[in-house]
């Protein structure tokens, strides 16, 4: 059971649902085939974001990946001995601290990012929120990173993929369509536990 921390940040209250409930339903199809990867939502709680509020000051992406994962880690080692390790995905305002910093390493996440454990969304679209979730575990981009464009058919040559630049619900669908390849990346752990 993968624990699926859910933060967001500088949301007004129905944002705040209507992202919960994106991850959510992440977390649905995720349990079913082809992926059969078990995890479970939980809010963080005040206590959580106090502990990963230095975590999210520092200045850059990857900066903000390697503290955060590093608490949530220890904090799943102390509560639970869990495997396999916890993610976390903060859907934020797009002029927020935790956005300008996200994009300032990557000005062509437009959108949102992920690194390691976590992921950032300030992009308030399902398909956004999924495409980073998928990211969390293990998927890869279906463009080209240094010529981002999206009217040009994803590299994995599927019209619907989630991991093409900029996924539009309307193309891609829910649940949305993977391709072969990203499916492997992100089912494959759950097939053959261990490898
Ligand atoms: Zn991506
Ligand atoms: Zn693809």
């Amino acid at each position: 059971m993968v624990p699926l921390y859910y933060l967001p940040l500088d949301l007004d209250p129905q944002l705040r649902q209507e992202a919960e409930r994106w991850v959510r339903r992440f977390s649905a199809f995720l349990a079913l085939p082809p992926y059969s990867a078990p995890s479970e939502v939980r809010l963080v709680d005040q206590r959580l974001e106090e502990l990963l509020h230095p975590a999210l000051e520092e200045d850059s992406l990857p900066g903000m990946a390697a503290s955060a994962c590093e608490i949530l880690f220890d904090l799943e080692d102390r509560q639970t001995g869990e495997r396999p390790p916890p993610r976390l995905i903060v859907v934020c305002g797009p002029d927020s601290t935790v956005a300008q910093k996200s994009k300032a390493g990557n000005p062509d996440a437009l959108w949102g990012g992920s690194v390691g454990c976590l992921a950032v969304v300030y992009r308030h679209e399902p398909t956004v929120v999924w495409h980073e979730m998928f990211h969390l575990f293990g998927a890869k981009d279906c463009y080209r990173e240094e010529a981002p464009d999206e009217s040009a058919l994803p590299l994995c040559g599927e019209e619907r993929c989630i991991m093409q630049y900029a996924p539009a619900l309307g193309k891609v669908g829910d649940p949305p369509f993977l391709c072969a390849a990203n499916v492997e990346r992100v089912a494959g752990p759950w097939r053959h536990p261990g490898t």
